[in-house]
């Protein structure tokens, strides 16, 4: 065949099967994830008209606007959704979730692992270790994750997890996926709201355990960005996925200390708790941060949250001291300040890293 043509070979067998290998090492399972043919949102949605139907409560965590568009969905599902929402500032505490788990008594849980937008990153691991004291499906939204932090989908027993490599895999984001364990599968095909062919359809797309693909290859996968993600993740397993996540929580490190260098606050108020894709920044008091249009990788907030902070977006191939020191130079710049002393912060954070 003309080597021009390449692209357009549909996907093989083949290709599946490594894309399939790939992201279950990626989220350390051994159940083969559902390829989602589309954004992570497609994904996302999907869990949500999969699990949501009448007479079932699941409890929603909203700390960031993914989290209560997640809200929207189960509703229209049906089911009965009690949500748990704590300023945007915030991430959620495990004893929020405990004591909102004994009132209500759901059957799911369901919240976003780590918030691009808000820059928080909720105590993943304590909260699936409630969820499981009391047997609780459990709906975790890690596509800000993925990469940048700890997501161990079967040691953590974490049922619905959706990935996407847009974010910290700095891979593309027309093809994703949908973590699901045995349980969580029971859990689908136990609902008969659950959608059947459409695509919104987790069912339609149940792989084998031996991970091949559903009789054939699904002709709606995207080819050319199901070989890009092939090779994103082909990257990042030669880069080692721990170094990914290290090269994360030093761009966030760095971060913190170059905008604290220069006299500004992170919007997130527990230090415990920063995303390591994003650091945001509080706002109030410095009019000179309003901005309207993303400089390089600083960004203004998203919807309700412009004008309260700004956002570093250091993840992915941004994820790097260049990046870093350069966003360091630009909140400077609109702070009128000179560079030099947060940009000193900044590098000793990188310094020691090596
Ligand atoms: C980016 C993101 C998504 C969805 O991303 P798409 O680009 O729309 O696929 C979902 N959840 C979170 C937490 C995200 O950060």
């Amino acid at each position: 065949m003309n080597r021009e043509h390449k692209g357009y070979v549909p996907l093989t067998g083949s290709d599946f099967d490594t894309l399939t290998r790939q992201l279950s090492k990626l989220l350390a399972t051994q159940h083969p994830p559902v390829i989602i043919p589309g954004e992570a949102i497609l994904g996302i949605e999907a869990m949500a008209a999969g699990i949501s139907a009448p007479g079932r409560t699941i409890l929603n965590v909203v700390t960031g606007p993914y989290g209560s568009l997640f809200g929207k969905w189960l509703e229209r599902g049906g089911a009965t959704v009690v949500q748990v929402e704590v300023p945007f500032d915030q991430v959620v505490s495990a004893n929020e979730i405990q004591a909102a788990v004994e009132k209500h008594k759901p059957c799911a849980l369901s919240f976003v692992q780590a918030e691009v937008v808000t820059g928080g990153s909720n105590p993943a691991e304590e909260i699936l270790k409630i969820a499981r004291d009391f047997n609780l499906i459990t709906v975790m939204d890690s596509v800000s994750a993925v990469g940048g932090e700890a997501l161990l989908v079967d040691d953590w027993g974490a049922d619905f997890v959706a990935v996407g490599a847009q974010k910290a895999l700095a891979g593309p984001n027309g093809v994703s996926a949908v973590s699901i364990s045995p349980r969580g599968w029971e859990f689908l095909e136990s609902n008969p709201n659950a959608p059947r062919n459409s695509i919104l359809s987790l069912l339609d797309l149940k792989p084998d355990e031996s991970g091949s693909a559903p009789v054939r290859v699904p002709p709606n996968i995207p080819a050319l960005e199901a070989r890009a993600l092939i090779a994103a993740l082909s990257r990042v397993e030669e880069e080692g996925l721990p170094q990914v996540i290290r090269r994360h929580e030093l761009a966030a490190s760095a971060a913190i200390a170059g905008i604290k260098a220069l006299g500004l606050e992170p919007w997130q108020k527990d230090g415990r708790f920063y995303s390591t894709l994003t650091t945001t920044v509080r706002i109030s008091g410095t009019p000179g941060l309003r901005i309207d249009q993303p400089i390089g990788i600083v960004a203004p907030g998203d919807g309700e949250l412009f004008g309260q902070l700004l956002r570093i977006n250091h993840f992915g191939v941004n994820a790097s001291r260049e990046s870093v020191e350069e966003a360091i130079r630009t909140l400077a710049k609109l702070l009128h300040q000179e560079p030099e002393q947060a940009i000193k912060a900044v590098s000793q954070v990188w310094g020691y890293g090596r």
